[in-house]
């Protein structure tokens, strides 16, 4: 039983009030309360694993490996990490604040919570993109509504189920809807919004949250290159690259999207990307994920149709089934249909192109969340580096620079702003309040800033 109700305005009224006055009673910002909840949230998924499975295989057909180590891992590290972090960053800091303030007086970074915080997470990653932004939360002291993606109906209805049980409702509330329901939450003043998924609706939301002043981080997508160099390592490329394609049948935010193949390495490409999607199909077909609606199965399979390029490995579409068999085509140019929009799709369109003409084609894109280089060499490393842009670099690999611990996680431009993971996620969700007890006794000294003005004290 997948299908439930949305939450009614009367009810996200109440809850709305209901959060306010429990952050107004200072509850979430002790320690205590923060702690309880983090581990609250680690034995809802740990006593719920098999059904968290379940919804994810109804949901995209998803293996049992690819939820626990990409959604329920990720989430169950951040929970460690912040339990082990959150005395320490809590507790603010001291800036160096020079000898008035820092020696003579006493200065301070508080860390406190924004206040009521709304988390809107998107389907490809329903529960990692719920859930991780809200640990966050919860270890900076903030009351939440959690907004799942309704196009993940099957998570949603299981956490509509948990997280009642597990969590305090006095101060997280999971709430429900589509455009037309966010569109009235968002009429509400938050303090904090915390969005997950594609750029055209995060426009929207920055636009809604801009009438109240109400920071948001959004985490977006795009169109993330992979560039093959002359020197890479052929093999590890095609493997690598088939792998990223595979994972989640393609519809992950840092997924490479197409690849610039040198013309020197070009046709081995080709030709070593078809043996691993052949050598990965053959042992484990059944174990890839599926294509996530009809209306994105369509979507896909007509910007395959309108392709100028040449098809050299499958393009079997199966719309039961939702099922597109990992497709590489060749010859692709940059006005082509599959460079018109960022694919989420297990298709990889190669584009002949030596690094500078790489390099000027992701210049005249918007920049991407990730961009992923094979090359055996620094100083071609550096030059890629050096001229262009994206949220996070991979070198040798894709996607894995989301996961290195303690490192921040977000896009620039079109591919977001703000970030998380680790401090950087408990800062997304604190205001640095500085706070500074300058000397008493040193009234004779600092009075030199009170009238009648003398310009000689100016000078210092
Ligand atoms: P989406 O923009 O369609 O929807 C995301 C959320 O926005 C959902 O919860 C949905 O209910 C809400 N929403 C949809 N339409 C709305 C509207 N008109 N007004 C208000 N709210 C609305 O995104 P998606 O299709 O769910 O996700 C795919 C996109 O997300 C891709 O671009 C992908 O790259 C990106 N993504 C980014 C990350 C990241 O961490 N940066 C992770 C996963 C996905």
């Amino acid at each position: 039983m997948t299908s439930i109700e949305y939450t009614s305005p009367e009810e996200f009224a109440s809850g709305y009030r209901t959060l306010q006055s429990t952050f107004a009673s200072n509850r979430t910002k002790s320690i205590k309360w923060r702690k309880w909840q983090l581990k609250q949230l680690w034995w809802l998924l740990e006593q719920n694993l098999d059904k968290i499975v379940d919804a994810l295989h109804t949901e995209l057909n998803r293996h049992a490996f690819e939820t626990l180590t990409m959604e329920v891992r990720g989430i169950k590290g951040d929970i460690v990490d912040m339990l082990e972090h959150i005395d320490e960053w809590s507790q603010g800091e001291k800036p160096d604040a020079g000898f008035l303030f820092g020696t003579l007086g006493k200065a301070w970074l508080r860390k406190e919570p924004l206040g009521v915080t709304l988390i809107i997470a998107a389907w490809n990653f329903p529960l990692y993109t719920l859930l991780s932004p809200m640990v966050a939360a919860i270890a900076a002291g903030n009351c939440i509504f959690l907004k799942p993606s309704e196009l993940a109906p099957a998570t949603q209805a299981l956490l509509v189920d948990l997280v009642p049980k597990y969590l305090d409702q006095s101060a997280i509330r999971l709430v429900t809807g589509g455009p037309a329901e966010v569109g009235r939450m968002l009429e509400f003043k938050f303090n904090h919004i915390f969005y997950t998924g594609g750029g055209k609706v995060g426009r929207i939301i920055a636009t809604a949250a801009a009438k109240h002043l109400t920071p948001v981080v959004l985490e977006l997508g795009g169109q993330a290159p992979v560039i093959v160099t002359k020197t890479a390592d052929i093999e590890l490329a095609a493997k690598r690259i088939a792998h990223a394609k595979l994972t989640n049948s393609g519809q992950v935010c840092l997924n490479g999207n197409h690849i610039f193949a040198d013309p020197a390495v070009h046709d081995r490409l080709l030709e070593r990307l078809q043996f691993w999607f052949d050598k990965f199909l053959e042992t484990g077909n059944e174990q890839f994920a599926t294509i996530i609606n009809e209306r994105h199965f369509d979507r896909i399979a007509g910007l395959l149709k309108s392709s100028a390029g040449v098809v050299v490995y499958g393009g079997d579409l199966d719309r039961d089934r939702k099922y597109i068999k990992p497709t590489i085509v060749r010859d692709v140019t940059t006005d082509d249909s599959l460079m018109s929009e960022e694919l989420f799709a297990p298709i990889a369109p190669v584009i002949v192109a030596d690094v500078d003409r790489a390099i000027r084609i992701i210049r005249s894109m918007p920049p991407p969340l990730g961009l992923y280089i094979f090359s055996k060499e620094q100083a071609e490393i550096d030059h890629i580096l050096d001229n262009t842009t994206s949220g996070g670099v991979t070198i040798n690999d894709l996607m894995v620079h989301a996961g290195v611990p303690h490192a921040p996680f977000g896009g620039v431009g079109e591919s977001g702003y703000g970030s998380y993971h680790g401090k950087y996620g408990f800062d997304a969700f604190s205001h640095t309040r500085t706070v500074v007890a300058p000397p008493t006794w040193l009234e004779a000294v600092m009075s030199f800033r009170y009238a009648p003005f003398d310009v000689k004290k100016a000078k210092f």
